[in-house]
């Protein structure tokens, strides 16, 4: 099917998109790299196009990670804080990409800082998602020891969002063993939480995969630099990986 004639109307009214902070850095590897968020706006703006609700998290591993700060020495909390406030410039970043294309987005932070992004209230987030706004929900969950998959998957429960979708860059789903090492690596089309929890798949970490599973939240493993994919993965179509 061409990209056009996928359905006006798509299967799903509310979603979430996750996508990792390297995925923003181009092949610079480090930092943000303007035409590659650009490109995934684009990608977000056909999805939002076709009327769907979207909220995303951008997790800020192409700026700090907490756990590599904690591994040079130092102090965890203030390294994971650092990591959280990486994800707020990923945020600016993209909504700058979005509403240079006519995309209304609101930033929400779970840190305040009301000069920069609103602060997370959960009715109003909803308010902006009926109006048809980008909600990108940034620095995490505010809590120091988590990741921006764990805030992926809380926010998404509090939108009440019908899944997670979280792009990924150069790799279609989920495989039974890292297929850039392993030619005879397997791709799931669809597996359960306890399964990924078993076998120890590197998909999310088990807190968020824990807060999905218990609350009935389906994730779309999908590659995110095929253009139209994320709009194809939504009427269904491509290649992924379903978790329920
Ligand atoms: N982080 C945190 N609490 C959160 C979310 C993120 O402390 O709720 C910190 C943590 O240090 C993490 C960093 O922010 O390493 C960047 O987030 P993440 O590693 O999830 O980014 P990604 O790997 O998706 O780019």
């Amino acid at each position: 099917m061409s990209d056009d004639a996928v359905p006006a109307e798509a299967t799903f009214n509310r979603v979430m998109l996750k996508i990792s902070g390297e995925a923003l850095m181009g092949d610079q590897g480090f930092g943000l790299h303007p035409p590659t968020i650009e490109r995934i706006a684009k990608e977000v703006q056909t999805v939002h196009d076709m009327g769907v609700e979207i909220c995303m998290v951008i997790g800020g591993g192409n700026v700090f990670r907490g756990l590599s700060g904690a591994a040079q020495g130092m102090e965890r909390t203030t390294a994971d804080y650092m990591g959280m406030l990486a994800t707020v410039m990923n945020a600016l970043a993209m909504q700058s990409a979005l509403e240079g294309l006519g995309v209304f987005t609101r930033v929400i932070s779970a840190i305040r800082m009301d000069e920069v992004a609103e602060p997370y209230i959960r009715r109003r987030a909803v308010r902006h998602l009926e109006k048809k706004r980008v909600c990108i929900f940034a620095a995490g969950t505010g809590n120091p020891y988590f990741t921006t998959d764990t805030a992926a998957t809380l926010r998404a429960n509090e939108m009440a969002c019908e899944a997670i979708f979280m792009g990924k860059n150069g790799v279609d789903g989920i495989y039974d063993k890292d297929p850039a090492e392993h030619d005879d690596a397997v791709r799931f089309d669809e597996i359960t939480y306890d399964e990924v929890l078993a076998k120890r798949l590197k998909v999310m970490d088990a807190s968020a995969i824990a807060l999905a599973r218990d609350n009935n939240l389906p994730l779309i493993v999908f590659p995110l630099d095929e253009p139209g994919g994320f709009k194809g993965i939504l009427a269904g179509r491509g290649t992924y990986t379903k978790v329920r």
